[in-house]
């Protein structure tokens, strides 16, 4: 036990399992539980009220079981000298974050503030992301190592050592922050319901995943919905990734070959919670991806891209896009969709961000701070890895370029997904298409074959590919190909291989 008091500063690990702040609290005199309302957050321009009421309800869940939760507003340094004057903090134990630029500055002003105050920080990483990775080479061996270790079992807040005299104040409302109401029909908060959706998709939700996952209209089913737990740490990767393998072996063991076909559908969505972290350490390595291309060669090349400015053309584009209003049904079903239920499966992301990235020429940052606001799930190391695969700006994935008329064919056959999210399509009232497909997909690949095929963006392929790509075959995805369980084309190279290619998907 260490003198003093412990101070827990949850962030996005909001869950009494598998926390080894909280965990190892639990077994000191004195500890508080800390959830800072940063404004940093609420003015970022990736944030929503959304997040913050899923935020909060997570928070009261905890308080509801027993955990006595602080919750503050102000900036992290402020907040925590505070709480050290009034109650004497010495060390401070919190999760390791991987997020946006404003929370690694925050970081890093905590830090300063901790030597100068001479108090201690722990921070414990919470998934597979590796701090100062040197070198991808054994990433996945590490992964591995982390997820199979033992978790530790959920705290006891009947038992925690709360300081005498803690007083809780009400938690703060979206309204008194001076925020909108969001105005969206969302998933369950909580570590309880996130249990459940586990356990749902574990024990029968899951059996079709393979199939499921592509359709917009089996997909929000036949997913697992985990995203925005994982997003906010109400299950830990690990309790997934163990929860997930423990099931896989019951299955497979048994005698009724639908179990064995259900154990190779969680096969599948078993390799995507090694993806979470595979993406996330793409930010931990380079920060600068949220802003810049992966790709240097890519700068430049379209209207939004630093130093060079949109035109009205653009802006009206763009706008057209974030209101589902392209006259392309299955692009403007999507959108609309995303915007009433913070949800969307992978390949209508995917198809999304093509839409905007080829079809209307705009850089991946004003779509991506769009879609990062839609997306309950926002997590900032795969959001802007993905912005950037599919908008063609890391220089090693294949080039995709979805065809919304051929996305709706397969995965909307009978129109009902679009008719649904799109009432006026078919009728006057719908617009007319925004874009000529044929013209601009063939510009769209005229400028990215030209610009893969000099010399020096092939160069540069080499070592992003060394810096970011994955070494093992079957890991990550460069696009549906991979969402729908292919091997990539070489094993010996990994799936995120330079390519030249353009797949009309
Ligand atoms: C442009 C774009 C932006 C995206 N932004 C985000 C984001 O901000 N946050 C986010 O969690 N996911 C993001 N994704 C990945 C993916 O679309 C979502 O993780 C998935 O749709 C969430 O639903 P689910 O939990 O039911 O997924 P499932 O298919 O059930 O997958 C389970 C989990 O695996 C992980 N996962 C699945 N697919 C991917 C993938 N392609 N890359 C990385 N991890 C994956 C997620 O943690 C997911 O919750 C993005 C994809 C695209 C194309």
């Amino acid at each position: 036990m260490t003198p003093g008091t412990t101070l827990v500063w949850l962030k996005r690990d909001l869950r009494l399992a598998d926390h080894a702040p909280l965990y190892e609290a639990q077994r000191q005199a004195r500890a508080f539980v800390l959830f800072i309302v940063e404004p940093e957050w609420l003015a970022s321009s990736e944030f929503d009220p959304m997040h913050l009421g899923f935020a909060l309800d997570c928070v009261a869940e905890l308080r509801t079981r027993g955990l006595p939760v602080l919750v503050r507003e102000g900036p992290a340094v402020a907040v925590l000298e505070a709480v050290r004057q009034a109650h004497g903090v010495s060390r401070l134990l919190s999760h390791e974050e991987t997020g946006p630029g404003w929370s690694y500055a925050r970081d890093r002003a905590v830090g300063a503030w901790c030597r100068q105050q001479g108090v201690t920080w722990t921070e414990t990483p919470q998934n597979g992301v590796v701090r100062r990775l040197r070198s991808r080479l054994g990433w996945a061996g590490r992964w591995q190592a982390r997820m199979d270790a033992p978790a530790l079992p959920p705290v006891d807040p009947a038992s925690w050592p709360t300081p005498p005299g803690l007083l809780l104040a009400d938690l703060p409302t979206a309204a008194a922050l001076g925020l909108p109401p969001h105005g969206r029909t969302l998933q369950r908060a909580g570590e309880a319901a996130g249990w459940r959706t586990l356990q749902g998709f574990l024990g029968g939700r899951g059996s079709d995943y393979r199939r499921a996952l592509s359709s917009p209209l089996s997909a929000a089913e036949g997913c697992s919905r985990l995203s925005p737990h994982l997003a906010f740490g109400t299950l830990s990767m690990r309790t997934v990734h163990q929860a997930t393998e423990a099931r896989i072996a019951a299955l497979a063991a048994g005698a009724q070959a639908q179990d064995r076909a259900f154990a190779h559908a969680l096969r599948g969505f078993a390799g995507r919670l090694r993806w979470h972290c595979h993406f996330m350490q793409k930010l931990e390595d380079e920060p600068a991806i949220e802003h810049r291309n992966f790709a240097r060669s890519a700068d430049g090349l379209r209207p939004g891209d630093d130093g060079v400015p949109m035109a009205d053309a653009d802006h009206e584009r763009l706008a057209a896009w974030r209101e589902g209003r392209t006259g392309y049904p299955m692009v403007d079903a999507c959108m609309r969709s995303l915007c009433a239920t913070g949800w969307l499966n992978f390949r209508m992301r995917a198809m999304l961000v093509s839409f905007a990235a080829y079809h209307l020429w705009l850089h991946w940052r004003e779509p991506g701070l769009w879609l990062a606001r839609q997306f309950l799930d926002f997590e900032a190391g795969i959001h802007w890895s993905q912005m950037q695969m599919q908008s063609g700006t890391t220089g090693i994935n294949t080039l995709r370029m979805y065809s919304p008329a051929k996305q709706m064919r397969d995965h909307d056959p009978d129109g009902a997904f679009v008719r649904r999210w799109v009432p006026e399509w078919g009728r006057d009232a719908y617009p007319a298409p925004i874009v000529d497909e044929r013209a601009a997909l063939g510009a769209a690949k005229q400028r990215l074959y030209g610009l893969r095929a000099a010399d020096t963006a092939r160069a540069e392929a080499d070592a992003i590919q060394q810096r970011h790509g994955s070494r093992r075959s079957g890991l990550p995805p460069s696009g549906p190909a991979a969402q729908r369980g292919r091997r990539p084309a070489s094993p010996t190279r990994g799936a995120e291989m330079p390519a030249q290619g353009t797949l009309f998907d």
